[in-house]
């Protein structure tokens, strides 16, 4: 259970974070600023939490400082009044405190940048925001004093943390390489730098915390960015709060699901960090709209987070009436649903194994496969957890491994004991693919896939056939392609070949076209090799899928895909599946537990047309993914994302769920409306006659 004594942020779920990144040449700010004022606008507003800076990524502070520089255009104690009025108000109060984004200490200490392989430093946003290392003297000198400073000084019941992470290929400053020397690591291999910086940073949390609970232990300590793989449990025991940041303007809708379905493994409190913005932080004179924030912190109280939204105010310190009128409106909708989800948990059922990152230039691809997976289930119905490789596997049914690459050595003993004591695995492409000590390369779990690896096709695409008639429903006769490359594998003498593999009559390339795209399947199928095979192994079994149909599922979002991953999963279910809910793909659904009650979240998306796509440079070349937009680039430049303007309500939606006993109360939240059931050996049988953006079905038990 998530201890809601000692992490008691979490009861806290409508925070509010107050940017505040201010240029240096700007003056006379918040002219206009009433305190007193904003913090009853923010009560009234249904906040309960609010976040106020103590410094900014230009490294200026917004209190009384002796140790940094208070902004230069700001004539009085911002971060004192604001706390001190909002405290008055029965608001909690976080300190923010921007951590690697120091651009005073970047300017007066070189010798504390971050700094890339190739000597480059980072100054992001235009030159402006520095970006300096914590393992540097910096931490010692500028950030502990200032946190102490701080909790001397001011009333506060946390602190915020913002930006303990390194830039992409660093950091190569002096204090980093001496370090990584001493303690054996090649500064120069990705993976063991990707190993120290994540060491680097849970030390951070490590020392911040015993120094920030010396004040008080009662104090919150929340940092952003922790949600990653690994990350989240290596840092959670020195944090109160794990937080994601989720933003549809750079990375879609579906960005957050995993880190949300991981995150509320960890037992712990967490947080959805979301912009009240349309195209960018800090993008004034626009934000998202009310359907759209509803439907934001609908998605994330389903998955157990508690909400924080981040808004900056005008020059003159305050914040815009409309944004505050939408703020009140978004936070009485998280608010009457609070009762069912704050310290809710998830009920275990499938899990994603997910792999970390390996510091490669690909990583961000490599988590498609991750993506790719969360998506096929969603869209499904299925109830699901990404977890890490420390979870307890036992009290999932299936473990899906989408395409793993980093599986220690225990992990792959975990999962062969997994199966063998009666557990089933679907796995799909390179999972395990390593060097063994004969010095071949073959998977590590070979023989409970029950396949041989010889290597992988040539071809950038091939195509599935021959479905089982198992796992045949719904799909076509005709071969499917995958735009992608297939492994090539032959099975063992007691596997069972679920689909097979033809490759395309050849690879188009420079001078050898066929039509516009490529070329169509060969008549002749590859020899013995297959592309699905089922395979028994001790108590349990397991399913191998050849390419990668996770990673493609995410990146060419054909439905197919997901139909497939779906049979396979009934498959290897059987009878005991936990819910059937007859609705479309858009419908995300969350299965999430109090004491002696479950619910259900529905979460209902739709979104508008995007105006513009971001197009391939060739865009017939079907092998490459969907192209990042360019960094670079002013934010206003990139293609726009899905805007949620009206979500269509669904009506009469057929669920079928077993249940752990008889319940003695069904009824729908927040409306409090009494709900019949069939219900007959664990099987609850049940119409939700309407679905707006989100409705939850509560199952109150003895
Ligand atoms: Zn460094």
């Amino acid at each position: 259970m998530v201890d809601l004594e000692k992490h008691w942020v979490g009861k806290y779920a409508r925070t509010l974070l107050i940017d505040f990144h201010i240029p240096p040449e700007v003056s006379n700010l918040c002219s206009a600023f009433n305190a007193e004022k904003l913090a009853k606008d923010l009560v009234e507003s249904n906040v309960n939490a609010v976040g106020i800076y103590t410094k900014c990524h230009y490294g200026f502070s917004y209190y009384n400082t002796k140790i940094g520089i208070r902004h230069p255009g700001l004539n009085f104690d911002y971060f004192g009044t604001l706390a001190k009025a909002c405290k008055d108000a029965g608001l909690v109060v976080y300190a923010y405190y921007s951590v690697a984004r120091d651009s005073v200490a970047y300017q007066n200490h070189p010798d504390w940048r971050q700094t890339d392989s190739k000597g480059h430093t980072f100054l992001l946003t235009k030159g402006n925001w520095g970006v300096v290392c914590f393992n540097s003297p910096y931490t010692q000198e500028v950030v502990f004093p200032q946190i102490r400073e701080v909790l001397e000084n001011y009333e506060v019941d946390g602190i915020w943390w913002d930006i303990v992470t390194f830039e992409k290929d660093s950091c190569f400053c002096p204090y980093c390489k001496k370090e990584m020397k001493a303690e054996g690591f090649d500064p120069y291999k990705p993976y063991e730098h990707y190993i120290f910086n994540e060491k680097s940073i849970e030390r951070f949390y490590q020392e911040s915390y015993s120094l920030i609970k010396s004040f008080d232990p009662k104090l919150q300590i929340v940092s952003n960015s922790t949600g990653d793989i690994g990350r989240a449990r290596r840092c959670k025991d020195w944090l109160d709060a794990l937080v994601t940041e989720y933003i549809p303007f750079r990375h879609g809708f579906l960005y957050w699901m995993p880190y949300g379905k991981h995150m509320r493994t960890m037992k712990q409190p967490f947080e959805c960090c979301i912009s009240s913005w349309h195209k960018a932080w800090g993008d004034f004179g626009n934000f998202k709209t009310l359907e759209q924030f509803k439907y934001e912190v609908a998605h994330a109280l389903s998955m157990g987070g508690i909400i924080l939204t981040v808004h900056q105010p005008f020059l003159d310190g305050n914040l815009s009436e409309d944004f505050i009128s939408l703020l009140k409106e978004a936070y009485a909708f998280i608010k009457e649903r609070e009762e069912w989800c704050i310290g809710s948990e998830s009920v275990p059922y499938i899990a994603i194994l997910a792999d970390h990152a390996t510091g490669e230039s690909d990583d961000e691809r490599h988590f498609n496969s991750l993506r790719g997976a969360c998506k096929a289930l969603d869209e499904s119905h299925i109830q699901f957890d990404v977890i890490d490789e420390d979870e307890e596997f036992n009290k999932y049914k299936v473990l899906i491994l989408p395409n793993n690459r980093t599986l220690s050595t225990r992990t792959i003993h975990r999962v062969r004991e997994y199966v063998r004591e009666g557990g089933r695995i679907i796995a799909s492409h390179l999972t395990s693919l390593t060097k063994l000590e004969n010095g071949k390369v073959d998977f590590a779990l070979n023989d409970v896939f029950g396949v041989k690896y010889l290597g992988i096709f040539p071809e950038s695409i091939g195509y599935m056939t021959s479905f089982h008639e198992d796992i045949a429903k719904d799909l076509p006769k005709t071969p499917l392609i995958v735009y992608d490359q297939f492994v090539k594998v032959i099975p063992l003498e007691k596997t069972e070949v679920l689909a097979e593999v033809r490759r395309p009559l050849f690879e188009v390339k420079e001078g050898r076209s066929y039509s516009h795209a490529h070329a169509p399947p060969h008549p002749l199928p590859p020899t013995e090799t297959a592309c699905i095979v089922g395979n028994v192994y001790g108590k349990g079994r397991s399913i191998y899928i050849a390419p990668p149909i996770f990673r493609a599922y995410y990146e060419h979002n054909v439905p197919f895909y997901r139909i497939l991953i779906s049979n396979l999963l009934d498959l290897v279910l059987g009878r005991e599946k936990l819910l059937e809910i007859k609705t479309g793909p858009s419908v995300s659904i969350s299965l999430m537990s109090q004491e002696n009650r479950w619910i259900l979240h529905l979460v209902n998306y739709h979104a508008e047309r995007r105006a513009t796509l971001p197009l391939p440079t060739n865009y017939e070349d079907w092998s490459q993914p969907t192209p990042v937009p360019d960094p670079r680039q002013p934010y206003y430049r990139l293609p726009s994302h899905e805007v949620i303007e009206e979500i269509p309500p669904r009506y009469n939606i057929p669920i079928r769920i077993r249940l752990p006993k008889t319940p003695k109360d069904v009824y729908l939240a927040p409306a409090r409306e009494k709900l019949t059931i069939e219900y007959k050996d664990n099987i609850a049988e049940l119409i939700v006659p309407r679905l707006d953006v989100h409705q939850m079905i509560i199952f109150e038990f003895e």
